[in-house]
């Protein structure tokens, strides 16, 4: 009821967005100009220089023919459920026509969830990796092509687990190992795994190795590296609780990303406060067409948020 009070107006939702996007008041790119003449439908005009702009202009917003408003809703439904939204379930409450563009939107939110420039994890790191589209029980007989190998890095916060990182990688090689744990956690920190041969060399990249061997059966993995393989478990069963394991390979990118973005803010008490979070990210990423958003396959190493 809070929500529906707040953004009850699409001006509302525009003033919100122009409270993000400039928080120290209107500054004109090409003047610097701080005065701003707004427009009925969300223009924005510097008064000394003509410069013409809008609130969405730039931002995940842009080129909507969608009510802001609509948007805003989307992005509470994202952020006030635990588990997040399918697209089915966001085209059914906001009655938005198409799957399509329920798809398309949830989408470029998860885009938002990575914040550029982030900071790497730092400590004491877990990192392994697993499988995504591979049945326990039927491993073997299926091709390496049908699986999708992830891999985790979580901190260790006491017994418990710190932040997290994931990333899709092209296999389970050293030369697609490394650059995820360059990537994701800070030099200096420990990187503890098993003994598998492809973090051997992440002790010369600037980093403490701890290895911790597995002994007799695979069952122990669990228990070596407990952090890592919790958060496997919890992805494996959000992707299909949330999304009934309806995800293909080169969009998992994504679900990743906002798998991420709840599990580093899963002891958030405030859900406004993620809803506020997505919000402000939106307004900072870049556009991408809805063609671009199929067509674009993400690759394994750094370049994968850096579009
Ligand atoms: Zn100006």
């Amino acid at each position: 009821m809070e929500f529906e009070k707040w953004f009850a107006t699409e001006q509302a939702c525009r003033d919100y967005l122009f409270g993000l996007r400039w928080p120290g008041g209107f500054a004109c790119p090409r003047c610097s100009g701080t005065k701003a003449w707004h427009t009925k439908r969300g223009l924005i005009t510097c008064p000394a220089c003509g410069y013409q702009t809008s609130v969405t202009a730039g931002t995940i917003f842009q080129d909507t023919h969608k009510p802001l408003c609509l948007w805003f809703r989307a992005i509470w439904l994202v952020t006030s459920q635990k588990t997040g939204a399918s697209a089915l379930g966001v085209q059914r409450v906001l009655g938005l026509g198409s799957y399509e563009t329920a798809w398309t939107w949830l989408h470029k939110l998860r885009r938002a969830m990575i914040r550029p420039g982030r900071e790497r994890l730092s400590g004491r790191v877990e990192v392994d990796d697993g499988y995504w589209g591979a049945e326990e029980e039927g491993v073997r007989g299926r091709q390496l092509e049908d699986k999708a190998v992830i891999v985790v890095a979580a901190e260790e916060n006491g017994a418990g687990i710190g932040r997290i990182r994931l990333a899709r990688v092209p296999d389970a090689s050293a030369r697609s190992l490394e650059p995820f744990v360059l990537m994701a956690v800070e030099p200096g920190s420990v990187i503890h795994t098993d003994g598998w041969n492809g973090y051997a060399g992440v002790a010369a990249k600037g980093y403490a190795h701890e290895i911790s061997l597995l002994r007799g059966r695979k069952k122990l993995a669990a228990k070596l590296l407990p952090r890592v393989h919790k958060v496997i478990s919890l992805l494996k069963r959000w992707l299909v609780a949330t999304h009934q394991g309806a995800v293909s390979h080169e969009h998992l990118d994504y679900y990743l990303d906002e798998f991420t973005f709840r599990f580093n803010r899963r002891t958030s008490r405030s859900r406004g406060k993620l809803f506020y979070r997505l919000v402000q990210q939106a307004a900072q990423v870049e556009a991408v067409p809805y063609q671009q958003l199929v067509k674009h396959v993400r690759g394994c190493t750094g370049e994968r948020h850096n579009l």
